[in-house]
Protein backbone atom coordinates (compact mmCIF):
# COMPACT_ATOMS: atom_id res chain seq x y z
CA UNK A 1 0.00 0.00 0.00
CA UNK A 2 1.17 3.60 -0.39
CA UNK A 3 1.88 6.08 2.40
CA UNK A 4 1.85 9.74 2.62
CA UNK A 5 0.77 11.70 6.17
CA UNK A 6 -2.17 13.42 4.19
CA UNK A 7 -4.58 12.90 1.02
CA UNK A 8 -5.79 15.78 -0.92
CA UNK A 9 -9.17 14.12 -2.63
CA UNK A 10 -9.64 16.36 -5.95
CA UNK A 11 -7.48 19.03 -8.03
CA UNK A 12 -9.79 22.01 -8.64
CA UNK A 13 -8.82 25.25 -7.01
CA UNK A 14 -9.56 24.13 -3.13
CA UNK A 15 -7.52 20.98 -3.36
CA UNK A 16 -4.65 22.80 -5.40
CA UNK A 17 -4.22 25.56 -3.03
CA UNK A 18 -4.31 23.30 -0.22
CA UNK A 19 -1.65 21.36 -1.61
CA UNK A 20 0.20 24.65 -2.71
CA UNK A 21 -0.33 25.95 1.35
CA UNK A 22 1.16 22.45 2.04
CA UNK A 23 3.95 22.89 0.28
CA UNK A 24 5.11 26.50 0.84
CA UNK A 25 4.57 25.25 4.89
CA UNK A 26 7.49 22.79 4.14
CA UNK A 27 5.20 19.59 4.40
CA UNK A 28 5.50 17.46 1.44
CA UNK A 29 4.32 14.38 2.98
CA UNK A 30 0.63 14.39 1.13
CA UNK A 31 -0.88 13.07 -2.03
CA UNK A 32 -3.41 14.87 -4.59
CA UNK A 33 -5.79 12.64 -6.02
CA UNK A 34 -7.67 13.80 -8.74
CA UNK A 35 -10.43 11.35 -10.78
CA UNK A 36 -10.10 13.94 -14.08
CA UNK A 37 -7.26 13.85 -16.54
CA UNK A 38 -6.70 17.35 -15.65
CA UNK A 39 -6.45 19.58 -13.05
CA UNK A 40 -8.64 22.63 -11.96
CA UNK A 41 -12.20 21.33 -11.68
CA UNK A 42 -15.09 23.46 -12.71
CA UNK A 43 -12.45 25.40 -13.69
CA UNK A 44 -11.87 25.43 -17.41
CA UNK A 45 -10.31 27.86 -19.97
CA UNK A 46 -10.32 26.95 -23.69
CA UNK A 47 -7.54 28.08 -26.00
CA UNK A 48 -7.19 28.98 -29.52
CA UNK A 49 -3.55 29.55 -31.04
CA UNK A 50 -2.70 33.06 -30.35
CA UNK A 51 -3.33 35.89 -32.73
CA UNK A 52 0.23 37.63 -32.26
CA UNK A 53 3.45 36.14 -33.26
CA UNK A 54 4.91 37.43 -29.57
CA UNK A 55 1.96 35.97 -27.62
CA UNK A 56 2.29 32.70 -25.70
CA UNK A 57 -0.89 30.57 -26.34
CA UNK A 58 -1.70 30.61 -22.92
CA UNK A 59 -2.92 34.03 -22.94
CA UNK A 60 -5.30 33.75 -25.48
CA UNK A 61 -8.26 31.51 -23.62
CA UNK A 62 -11.82 31.54 -23.14
CA UNK A 63 -13.86 30.45 -20.19
CA UNK A 64 -16.18 27.90 -19.99
CA UNK A 65 -16.34 27.77 -15.96
CA UNK A 66 -15.46 30.57 -14.18
CA UNK A 67 -15.01 34.21 -15.24
CA UNK A 68 -14.95 36.40 -12.20
CA UNK A 69 -13.91 37.78 -9.08
CA UNK A 70 -14.08 40.47 -7.14
CA UNK A 71 -11.20 42.08 -5.41
CA UNK A 72 -13.11 44.52 -3.46
CA UNK A 73 -14.97 42.06 -1.56
CA UNK A 74 -12.70 39.10 -1.80
CA UNK A 75 -8.82 40.33 -0.66
CA UNK A 76 -7.73 37.22 0.18
CA UNK A 77 -8.29 35.74 -3.61
CA UNK A 78 -7.03 39.28 -4.90
CA UNK A 79 -3.67 39.19 -2.88
CA UNK A 80 -3.09 35.36 -4.12
CA UNK A 81 -3.74 36.43 -7.20
CA UNK A 82 -0.87 39.32 -6.94
CA UNK A 83 1.66 37.17 -5.40
CA UNK A 84 1.34 34.29 -8.25
CA UNK A 85 1.92 37.41 -10.54
CA UNK A 86 -1.29 37.37 -12.61
CA UNK A 87 -2.32 39.74 -14.35
CA UNK A 88 -6.11 40.58 -14.17
CA UNK A 89 -8.44 42.81 -15.87
CA UNK A 90 -11.83 44.59 -15.81
CA UNK A 91 -14.73 42.90 -17.07
CA UNK A 92 -15.29 45.02 -20.53
CA UNK A 93 -18.75 46.61 -19.95
CA UNK A 94 -18.53 49.81 -22.27
CA UNK A 95 -21.38 50.44 -24.42
CA UNK A 96 -25.01 49.56 -24.64
CA UNK A 97 -26.57 46.71 -23.06
CA UNK A 98 -29.35 44.94 -25.19
CA UNK A 99 -32.83 43.35 -24.25
CA UNK A 100 -34.92 40.97 -26.26
CA UNK A 101 -38.34 39.99 -25.02
CA UNK A 102 -40.44 37.24 -26.72
CA UNK A 103 -42.07 38.67 -29.85
CA UNK A 104 -40.11 41.96 -30.56
CA UNK A 105 -37.24 43.20 -32.14
CA UNK A 106 -34.06 43.64 -29.32
CA UNK A 107 -33.82 46.65 -27.82
CA UNK A 108 -30.80 48.85 -26.47
CA UNK A 109 -30.31 50.22 -23.04
CA UNK A 110 -27.87 51.74 -21.28
CA UNK A 111 -24.98 49.24 -20.16
CA UNK A 112 -25.45 47.19 -16.93
CA UNK A 113 -22.02 47.95 -14.69
CA UNK A 114 -21.24 45.17 -11.95
CA UNK A 115 -20.98 47.03 -8.56
CA UNK A 116 -18.04 46.07 -7.21
CA UNK A 117 -16.69 45.73 -10.13
CA UNK A 118 -15.63 41.86 -11.62
CA UNK A 119 -12.70 41.15 -12.71
CA UNK A 120 -11.19 38.41 -15.39
CA UNK A 121 -7.68 36.80 -15.45
CA UNK A 122 -5.24 36.89 -18.60
CA UNK A 123 -5.36 33.35 -19.97
CA UNK A 124 -8.43 32.89 -18.39
CA UNK A 125 -9.25 31.45 -14.64
CA UNK A 126 -7.07 28.20 -15.96
CA UNK A 127 -3.92 31.45 -15.59
CA UNK A 128 -4.84 30.55 -11.28
CA UNK A 129 -4.81 26.65 -12.14
CA UNK A 130 -1.37 26.78 -13.81
CA UNK A 131 0.40 28.98 -11.31
CA UNK A 132 -1.13 27.13 -8.07
CA UNK A 133 -0.05 23.61 -9.73
CA UNK A 134 3.50 25.26 -10.57
CA UNK A 135 4.21 25.52 -6.84
CA UNK A 136 3.04 22.02 -6.15
CA UNK A 137 5.34 18.76 -6.93
CA UNK A 138 4.20 17.50 -9.45
CA UNK A 139 5.34 13.62 -7.79
CA UNK A 140 2.80 14.38 -5.42
CA UNK A 141 -0.28 14.97 -7.87
CA UNK A 142 -2.06 11.65 -9.37
CA UNK A 143 -4.64 12.17 -12.09
CA UNK A 144 -7.06 10.06 -13.44
CA UNK A 145 -7.75 8.78 -10.02
CA UNK A 146 -11.02 8.17 -8.83
CA UNK A 147 -11.53 8.09 -5.00
CA UNK A 148 -13.72 5.07 -4.51
CA UNK A 149 -13.65 4.35 -0.70
CA UNK A 150 -12.17 5.79 2.65
CA UNK A 151 -11.66 3.00 5.28
CA UNK A 152 -10.73 4.78 8.87
CA UNK A 153 -9.38 2.51 11.07
CA UNK A 154 -7.76 2.99 14.67
CA UNK A 155 -4.31 3.36 12.90
CA UNK A 156 -4.51 4.96 9.38
CA UNK A 157 -7.47 6.14 6.69
CA UNK A 158 -7.29 3.88 3.94
CA UNK A 159 -8.19 5.94 0.60
CA UNK A 160 -8.43 3.34 -2.43
CA UNK A 161 -8.72 5.12 -6.01
CA UNK A 162 -9.43 3.49 -9.61
CA UNK A 163 -8.10 4.60 -12.42
CA UNK A 164 -9.50 5.20 -15.51
CA UNK A 165 -7.87 1.80 -16.77
CA UNK A 166 -9.59 0.17 -13.84
CA UNK A 167 -6.57 0.05 -11.93
CA UNK A 168 -6.83 0.05 -8.25
CA UNK A 169 -4.30 1.44 -6.07
CA UNK A 170 -4.44 2.57 -2.19
CA UNK A 171 -2.84 4.86 0.02
CA UNK A 172 -2.64 5.01 4.02
CA UNK A 173 -3.08 8.36 5.64
CA UNK A 174 -3.50 9.80 8.80
CA UNK A 175 -5.79 12.49 6.68
CA UNK A 176 -7.97 13.08 3.97
CA UNK A 177 -8.81 16.74 3.03
CA UNK A 178 -11.91 16.69 0.59
CA UNK A 179 -11.41 19.31 -2.16
CA UNK A 180 -14.74 18.29 -3.73
CA UNK A 181 -18.48 19.56 -3.87
CA UNK A 182 -19.79 18.04 -0.66
CA UNK A 183 -23.14 16.05 -2.48
CA UNK A 184 -20.51 14.35 -4.93
CA UNK A 185 -18.74 13.02 -2.59
CA UNK A 186 -21.61 11.70 0.09
CA UNK A 187 -22.67 9.72 -4.07
CA UNK A 188 -19.80 8.47 -4.69
CA UNK A 189 -17.55 7.49 -2.18
CA UNK A 190 -18.39 4.76 0.18
CA UNK A 191 -17.46 5.82 4.34
CA UNK A 192 -16.45 3.21 6.23
CA UNK A 193 -17.64 3.37 8.80
CA UNK A 194 -20.56 5.02 7.71
CA UNK A 195 -20.94 8.73 8.09
CA UNK A 196 -22.72 10.24 10.90
CA UNK A 197 -26.36 10.22 9.15
CA UNK A 198 -26.73 14.19 9.76
CA UNK A 199 -23.45 14.32 8.32
CA UNK A 200 -24.33 12.85 5.09
CA UNK A 201 -27.47 14.60 5.00
CA UNK A 202 -26.32 17.62 5.00
CA UNK A 203 -23.58 16.95 2.53
CA UNK A 204 -26.08 15.66 0.23
CA UNK A 205 -28.68 18.75 0.95
CA UNK A 206 -25.73 20.40 -0.27
CA UNK A 207 -25.83 22.15 -3.84
CA UNK A 208 -22.97 22.36 -6.50
CA UNK A 209 -22.81 26.06 -6.72
CA UNK A 210 -23.22 26.56 -10.80
CA UNK A 211 -23.23 22.84 -11.21
CA UNK A 212 -26.77 23.00 -12.92
CA UNK A 213 -25.45 25.32 -15.93
CA UNK A 214 -23.51 25.58 -19.32
CA UNK A 215 -21.99 27.94 -20.72
CA UNK A 216 -21.93 28.86 -24.65
CA UNK A 217 -18.34 30.10 -26.25
CA UNK A 218 -18.13 32.19 -29.84
CA UNK A 219 -14.93 33.27 -30.41
CA UNK A 220 -14.31 35.83 -33.47
CA UNK A 221 -11.89 37.74 -35.26
CA UNK A 222 -12.30 41.26 -33.50
CA UNK A 223 -15.68 42.34 -31.05
CA UNK A 224 -17.72 43.79 -34.45
CA UNK A 225 -20.23 44.48 -31.58
CA UNK A 226 -18.32 47.57 -30.46
CA UNK A 227 -18.08 49.36 -34.07
CA UNK A 228 -21.94 49.93 -33.43
CA UNK A 229 -21.44 51.10 -29.72
CA UNK A 230 -22.66 47.84 -27.96
CA UNK A 231 -20.68 45.97 -24.89
CA UNK A 232 -21.72 42.59 -26.01
CA UNK A 233 -23.71 42.17 -23.16
CA UNK A 234 -27.32 40.95 -23.26
CA UNK A 235 -30.16 39.51 -21.13
CA UNK A 236 -32.86 37.53 -23.24
CA UNK A 237 -36.37 36.03 -22.45
CA UNK A 238 -36.24 34.34 -25.75
CA UNK A 239 -33.19 32.39 -25.37
CA UNK A 240 -31.50 29.90 -25.55
CA UNK A 241 -29.13 31.98 -23.89
CA UNK A 242 -30.65 34.65 -21.04
CA UNK A 243 -27.40 36.23 -19.96
CA UNK A 244 -24.93 37.48 -22.54
CA UNK A 245 -21.27 39.12 -21.90
CA UNK A 246 -18.05 39.97 -23.90
CA UNK A 247 -15.69 37.17 -23.62
CA UNK A 248 -12.40 38.70 -25.56
CA UNK A 249 -9.20 37.93 -24.43
CA UNK A 250 -7.67 41.68 -24.00
CA UNK A 251 -4.57 40.16 -25.96
CA UNK A 252 -6.28 37.35 -28.71
CA UNK A 253 -9.40 36.85 -29.70
CA UNK A 254 -12.27 38.60 -29.47
CA UNK A 255 -15.57 36.42 -27.89
CA UNK A 256 -19.11 36.74 -26.40
CA UNK A 257 -20.30 33.63 -23.89
CA UNK A 258 -23.60 33.13 -22.82
CA UNK A 259 -25.64 31.03 -19.97
CA UNK A 260 -28.01 28.96 -21.46
CA UNK A 261 -31.28 29.25 -19.63
CA UNK A 262 -33.18 25.67 -20.81
CA UNK A 263 -33.08 23.80 -17.73
CA UNK A 264 -30.36 21.13 -17.76
CA UNK A 265 -33.41 18.29 -17.89
CA UNK A 266 -34.13 19.27 -21.42
CA UNK A 267 -30.46 20.15 -22.40
CA UNK A 268 -29.45 16.66 -21.70
CA UNK A 269 -31.88 15.43 -24.81
CA UNK A 270 -31.00 18.14 -26.82
CA UNK A 271 -27.82 17.37 -29.43
CA UNK A 272 -24.93 19.60 -28.97
CA UNK A 273 -24.48 20.93 -32.45
CA UNK A 274 -28.31 21.86 -32.79
CA UNK A 275 -27.58 23.52 -29.07
CA UNK A 276 -24.69 25.46 -30.42
CA UNK A 277 -27.00 26.31 -33.81
CA UNK A 278 -29.29 27.74 -31.57
CA UNK A 279 -27.12 29.98 -29.45
CA UNK A 280 -25.59 31.18 -33.28
CA UNK A 281 -28.76 32.00 -34.14
CA UNK A 282 -29.33 34.27 -31.26
CA UNK A 283 -26.26 36.07 -31.74
CA UNK A 284 -27.08 37.10 -35.31
CA UNK A 285 -30.60 38.18 -34.16
CA UNK A 286 -28.73 40.26 -31.73
CA UNK A 287 -25.29 41.55 -32.58
CA UNK A 288 -25.98 40.74 -36.53
CA UNK A 289 -24.91 38.32 -39.49
CA UNK A 290 -20.66 38.49 -38.38
CA UNK A 291 -22.31 36.85 -35.34
CA UNK A 292 -22.94 34.15 -37.21
CA UNK A 293 -19.26 33.72 -38.32
CA UNK A 294 -17.59 32.44 -35.49
CA UNK A 295 -13.68 31.34 -35.89
CA UNK A 296 -14.52 28.67 -32.88
CA UNK A 297 -17.42 27.83 -30.72
CA UNK A 298 -17.76 26.12 -27.50
CA UNK A 299 -20.03 24.57 -25.49
CA UNK A 300 -19.93 23.05 -21.76
CA UNK A 301 -22.79 21.45 -20.19
CA UNK A 302 -21.96 20.96 -16.53
CA UNK A 303 -24.95 19.40 -15.50
CA UNK A 304 -23.52 16.53 -17.89
CA UNK A 305 -20.55 16.40 -16.43
CA UNK A 306 -20.18 13.19 -13.51
CA UNK A 307 -17.27 14.96 -11.90
CA UNK A 308 -19.07 18.33 -11.04
CA UNK A 309 -23.13 17.47 -10.57
CA UNK A 310 -25.22 14.79 -9.45
CA UNK A 311 -28.73 14.15 -10.23
CA UNK A 312 -30.33 16.13 -7.72
CA UNK A 313 -28.42 19.51 -9.08
CA UNK A 314 -30.32 19.43 -12.42
CA UNK A 315 -33.32 19.85 -10.17
CA UNK A 316 -32.41 22.31 -7.40
CA UNK A 317 -31.49 24.91 -9.13
CA UNK A 318 -27.67 25.15 -7.44
CA UNK A 319 -28.17 27.84 -4.59
CA UNK A 320 -25.38 28.53 -2.74
CA UNK A 321 -24.58 26.45 0.22
CA UNK A 322 -25.16 27.05 4.18
CA UNK A 323 -22.80 26.99 6.85
CA UNK A 324 -21.35 23.02 6.65
CA UNK A 325 -19.18 22.10 9.57
CA UNK A 326 -15.79 21.37 7.99
CA UNK A 327 -14.60 18.50 10.23
CA UNK A 328 -16.51 15.37 10.60
CA UNK A 329 -16.56 15.31 14.64
CA UNK A 330 -17.72 11.72 15.07
CA UNK A 331 -15.79 8.47 16.36
CA UNK A 332 -12.98 7.19 14.42
CA UNK A 333 -13.31 10.22 11.70
CA UNK A 334 -12.81 12.75 14.76
CA UNK A 335 -10.12 15.46 13.08
CA UNK A 336 -9.04 13.46 10.21
CA UNK A 337 -11.79 14.34 7.56
CA UNK A 338 -12.09 17.60 6.97
CA UNK A 339 -13.47 19.41 4.35
CA UNK A 340 -12.24 22.19 1.90
CA UNK A 341 -13.94 22.70 -0.96
CA UNK A 342 -15.69 25.62 -2.18
CA UNK A 343 -19.27 24.74 -0.64
CA UNK A 344 -17.22 24.98 2.35
CA UNK A 345 -16.35 28.04 2.43
CA UNK A 346 -17.95 30.59 5.35
CA UNK A 347 -18.12 33.24 3.53
CA UNK A 348 -18.13 32.66 -0.18
CA UNK A 349 -19.33 29.33 -0.54
CA UNK A 350 -19.60 28.20 -4.16
CA UNK A 351 -16.75 30.47 -5.57
CA UNK A 352 -13.66 30.65 -6.43
CA UNK A 353 -12.77 32.71 -3.42
CA UNK A 354 -14.76 30.50 -1.30
CA UNK A 355 -12.36 27.40 -2.43
CA UNK A 356 -9.50 29.78 -1.15
CA UNK A 357 -10.67 30.47 1.98
CA UNK A 358 -12.06 27.10 2.49
CA UNK A 359 -8.76 25.13 1.94
CA UNK A 360 -6.20 27.95 4.17
CA UNK A 361 -9.23 27.05 7.19
CA UNK A 362 -9.53 23.57 6.65
CA UNK A 363 -5.17 23.18 6.16
CA UNK A 364 -4.86 25.42 9.12
CA UNK A 365 -7.50 23.45 11.18
CA UNK A 366 -5.85 20.09 10.32
CA UNK A 367 -2.33 21.23 11.00
CA UNK A 368 -3.71 22.93 14.30
CA UNK A 369 -5.44 19.45 15.28
CA UNK A 370 -2.33 18.16 15.17
CA UNK A 371 1.54 19.99 14.86
CA UNK A 372 2.53 18.15 11.54
CA UNK A 373 6.50 19.41 12.13
CA UNK A 374 7.65 19.75 8.39
CA UNK A 375 9.11 17.10 6.28
CA UNK A 376 10.52 16.88 3.10
CA UNK A 377 9.91 12.83 2.08
CA UNK A 378 7.72 12.69 -0.80
CA UNK A 379 4.90 9.89 -0.49
CA UNK A 380 5.83 6.47 -1.38
CA UNK A 381 4.28 4.95 -4.41
CA UNK A 382 5.45 1.40 -4.06
CA UNK A 383 2.71 -0.98 -4.66
CA UNK A 384 -0.56 -1.45 -6.15
CA UNK A 385 -3.78 -3.39 -4.25
C1 LIG B 1 -20.29 27.62 -15.40
C2 LIG B 1 -19.66 28.05 -14.09
C3 LIG B 1 -19.46 29.40 -13.85
C4 LIG B 1 -18.90 29.83 -12.65
N1 LIG B 1 -18.65 31.17 -12.47
C5 LIG B 1 -17.98 31.58 -11.38
C6 LIG B 1 -17.51 32.91 -11.30
O1 LIG B 1 -17.67 33.72 -12.23
N2 LIG B 1 -16.86 33.29 -10.16
C7 LIG B 1 -16.62 32.41 -9.12
O2 LIG B 1 -16.02 32.81 -8.11
N3 LIG B 1 -17.01 31.11 -9.20
C8 LIG B 1 -17.67 30.68 -10.30
N4 LIG B 1 -18.01 29.35 -10.45
C9 LIG B 1 -17.74 28.43 -9.32
C10 LIG B 1 -16.27 27.98 -9.25
O3 LIG B 1 -15.94 27.33 -10.45
C11 LIG B 1 -16.08 27.04 -8.06
O4 LIG B 1 -16.35 27.73 -6.86
C12 LIG B 1 -14.67 26.47 -7.89
O5 LIG B 1 -14.08 26.15 -9.11
C13 LIG B 1 -14.75 25.27 -6.96
O6 LIG B 1 -13.48 24.72 -6.76
P1 LIG B 1 -13.36 23.42 -5.86
O7 LIG B 1 -11.94 23.02 -5.86
O8 LIG B 1 -14.01 23.64 -4.54
O9 LIG B 1 -14.27 22.30 -6.57
P2 LIG B 1 -14.19 21.69 -8.06
O10 LIG B 1 -13.66 22.69 -9.00
O11 LIG B 1 -15.51 21.09 -8.34
O12 LIG B 1 -13.07 20.58 -7.92
C14 LIG B 1 -13.35 19.30 -7.37
C15 LIG B 1 -12.37 18.31 -7.99
O13 LIG B 1 -12.56 17.04 -7.36
C16 LIG B 1 -12.49 16.03 -8.36
N5 LIG B 1 -13.20 14.86 -7.82
C17 LIG B 1 -14.54 14.73 -7.62
N6 LIG B 1 -14.80 13.51 -7.10
C18 LIG B 1 -13.61 12.88 -6.95
C19 LIG B 1 -13.22 11.58 -6.47
N7 LIG B 1 -14.12 10.68 -6.02
N8 LIG B 1 -11.90 11.25 -6.50
C20 LIG B 1 -10.96 12.14 -6.94
N9 LIG B 1 -11.28 13.36 -7.42
C21 LIG B 1 -12.58 13.73 -7.40
C22 LIG B 1 -13.16 16.65 -9.57
O14 LIG B 1 -12.77 16.02 -10.76
C23 LIG B 1 -12.64 18.10 -9.49
O15 LIG B 1 -11.45 18.29 -10.21
C24 LIG B 1 -18.55 28.88 -11.64
C25 LIG B 1 -18.74 27.52 -11.89
C26 LIG B 1 -19.28 27.10 -13.11
C27 LIG B 1 -19.47 25.62 -13.38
Amino acid sequence: MNQARIAIIGGGISGLYAAYLLQSQGISDYVLLEARERLGGRVLSVGLASTGEALPDQTNRFDLGPSWFWPDYQPQLDNLVAGLGLERFAQPTQGDMLIERVGVSPARTTGYFSSPASVRLLGGMTALVDALAAGVNPDNVRIGQTVRRIHASEHHLQAECESLDGMRESWAVEKVLLAAPPRLLAQDIEFIPALPTSVAQQWRNTSTWMAPHAKYVAVFESAFWSKTGLSGQARSAVGPMVEIHDASSPSGHAALFGFIGIPAPTRKAMPQEHLQAMCRAQLVRLFGPEAGMPVAEFLKDWAQDPLTSVAQDLLDGGQHSISLGASVDSSLWAGRLIGIGSEWSPQFPGYIAGAIEAAALGVRLMLEKKRLPPRRTRPSQTDRI
